[in-house]
């Protein structure tokens, strides 16, 4: 049985973080990844900006260290210029890039199409997660486990609890495949918006197109007229990508009740790709400065916002994250909205209480999993409501709380200690001088 100090489920945002800080930090570490790739939704869903490293309004930066080392990484492959404002546009083939560059770099051993589908216990300790692969079921051991599989998984299989939907109503936030439009002419778009200011908006930034709002009263005329097919939304949005004339759109959304179901994902994925070249269609034949662009691609997977979430030794809370809520075992900062894809309602962002230049901070026990002394759960399986998770689960957020698990993990195994013991002064002195910001 291959064994490592640390095994890492998902190779998203979160489970990259926890991967680089285990390594970094002297850590004999895996990651265990279904998919081909690296880079979870930035990769597989085209999430190709990176939120939750500045405050909304981006006037401070609130996330530091492993995440610096990645755009770095990226930009030494043309991937990014950095950030715009409060995000990092991104380009996702770099990204994957410069995501197998990083773990090579670390000697982080990677296993693709593996996916984790159980584990072994001992007493209150995980001893290995079970692995499927094209070379059947095997099994992997480690002293120290992430769960940052999104969907809590391990968190599951190791306890048979977690949260999942919308408490007390069980629905799902909605997914998206994003798309990639190029070749758009942006003098002609930037002329029309001019022109039809109620049909579409298109702000600049140093003098370039950098979004594109397709207003109602355009979608809602299309929609009625069978030109588009887009069954939850009476708007477009597109952002531009960091390239001329090429934007990406994330517009499309479809419901979905159970995530586990292989045939209700790809019931939703096929609505989405119909979604998708409706969309391009529509916006190619009614929006000036279109008719010439082609559809670059769409994701090559399905966008999943939030499935199902870890019950840890605290469960993050709603008010918490509006609230502004401090903690003394913090061990990263998020300031973004809550962002609440509802099947029922649409977009809805629900903005800190004060305002978007301020943040709340994460604390250490709610990615501690309760009653297993050895599982950090990160990134979108974080222990929160599903409120909280709505803001929390940010990709710069979710690095930061991979890097704490693998400074903590590093802890653990150090001291001989069960994950909730860990002294969390030392952690965050650790991690401050790792370059986080706390
Ligand atoms: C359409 C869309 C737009 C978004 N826009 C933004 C944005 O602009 N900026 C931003 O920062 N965030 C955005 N988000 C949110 C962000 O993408 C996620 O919250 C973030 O990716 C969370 O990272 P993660 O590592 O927790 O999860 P994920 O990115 O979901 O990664 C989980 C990984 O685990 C793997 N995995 C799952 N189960 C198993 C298993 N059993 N065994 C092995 N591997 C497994 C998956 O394949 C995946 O690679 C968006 C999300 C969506 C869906």
């Amino acid at each position: 049985m291959d064994s490592y100090d640390l095994v890492v489920v998902g190779g998203g945002p979160a489970g990259i973080g926890a991967a680089l800080s285990g390594a970094k930090n002297g850590l004999k570490t895996a990651i265990i990844e279904r998919n081909p790739m690296l880079g979870g939704n930035w990769t597989n869903s085209y999430v190709v900006s990176i939120l939750g490293v500045y405050t909304y309004d981006g006037s401070e930066k609130i996330v530091g260290g492993i995440v610096d080392e990645i755009v770095e990484t990226l930009k030494k492959f043309g991937g990014t210029k950095g950030n715009v404002g409060n995000f990092i546009p991104f380009r996702p083939d770099e990204m994957k890039i410069a995501l197998s560059y990083l773990v090579e770099k670390y000697k982080i051993t990677t296993y693709f199409n593996s996916l984790v589908t159980g584990c072994e216990l001992s007493k209150d300790k995980i001893t290995s997660v079970k692995v499927v692969g094209k070379d059947g079921m095997h099994e992997i051991s480690g002293k120290e486990f992430v769960d940052s599989s999104g969907d809590a998984d391990l968190s599951y299989y190791s306890i048979s609890k977690a949260m999942e939907g919308k408490e007390g109503e069980g629905w799902h936030q909605e997914t998206t495949i994003p798309f990639r439009i190029a070749n758009v002419n942006e003098a002609e778009l930037i002329k029309f918006s001019k022109e039809h200011p109620k049909l579409v908006s298109a702000p600049l930034v140093d003098g370039k197109v950098s979004k594109i709002h397709i207003n109602p009263p355009l979608v809602e005329k299309a929609k009625k007229d069978n030109e588009l097919y887009l069954p939850n939304e009476n708007s477009e949005f597109l952002f531009n990508t960091s390239r001329e004339g090429e934007f990406i759109c994330n517009a499309t959304h479809a419901k979905i009740k159970d995530f586990r179901s292989g045939k209700e994902v790809a019931t939703a994925i096929n609505d989405l790709r119909h979604q998708v070249i409706s969309s391009f269609e529509f916006l190619k034949k009614n929006v000036h400065g279109f008719e010439n662009s082609y559809l670059m691609d769409s994701s090559p997977g399905i966008g999943m916002r939030e499935t199902r979430r870890g019950i840890g030794e605290y469960i993050l809370k709603r008010d918490d994250v509006l609230n502004g809520g401090r903690f003394d075992d913090h061990i990263a900062r998020c300031g973004h909205p809550l962002e609440i894809h509802d099947p029922n309602k649409g977009l809805v962002y629900i903005h800190l209480n004060k305002g978007d230049s301020s943040w709340y901070e994460i604390p250490y026990r709610s990615i501690v999993q309760k009653g297993i002394d050895n599982l950090f759960i990160i990134g979108r399986c974080l222990s929160a409501e599903f409120d909280a998770q709505a803001s929390a689960r940010v990709s710069g957020t979710a690095l930061a709380m991979g890097h704490a698990a693998g400074v903590a993990a590093r802890m653990c195994i150090n001291d001989n200690i069960a994950a909730k013991e860990v002294n969390v002064k030392e952690l965050q002195e650790t991690l401050k001088t790792q370059g986080a910001i706390l």
